[in-house]
């Protein structure tokens, strides 16, 4: 009888497609995002017609993104098993979301639900 071989997995999560390059790439791009986010002089840029005066909403939205960028550099640095895994029913969160928002924590249907609470 064939006998599997007995595998060591670590960070291969080949089931979800969130491989060890995957999730390396997600960091690189999250670390790119907050370098953004973290730099007042491309703030500035962004809000140009406020002459470098940044609104509380501007200030809160640019907040929410870093916090949710450095929750899920957090994620892929400690449990990296964990990223791409909705926070709230546990389903994979879909790649193609994963792409677009990196520092996504719930699938759409979740994060939908808890914005509108
Ligand atoms: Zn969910």
């Amino acid at each position: 009888m064939y006998k599997p071989q007995k595998m060591i997995v670590m960070l291969d999560v080949p089931a979800r497609k969130l491989n060890r390059t995957f999730i390396l790439e997600q960091r690189e791009r999250i670390l790119e995002r907050l370098k953004k986010y973290n730099d007042p002089e491309k703030i500035k840029e962004q809000s140009s017609e406020l002459q470098g005066e940044i609104t509380p909403y501007q200030f809160y939205k640019l907040n929410v993104v870093s916090k949710k960028l450095l929750e899920a550099l957090k994620l892929i640095e400690e449990t990296p098993e964990q990223y791409g895994v909705c926070l709230d029913c546990s389903q994979d969160i879909p790649l193609e979301r994963l792409k677009k928002v990196p520092g996504a924590l719930r699938c759409t249907h979740c994060q939908t639900k808890k914005d509108q609470k």
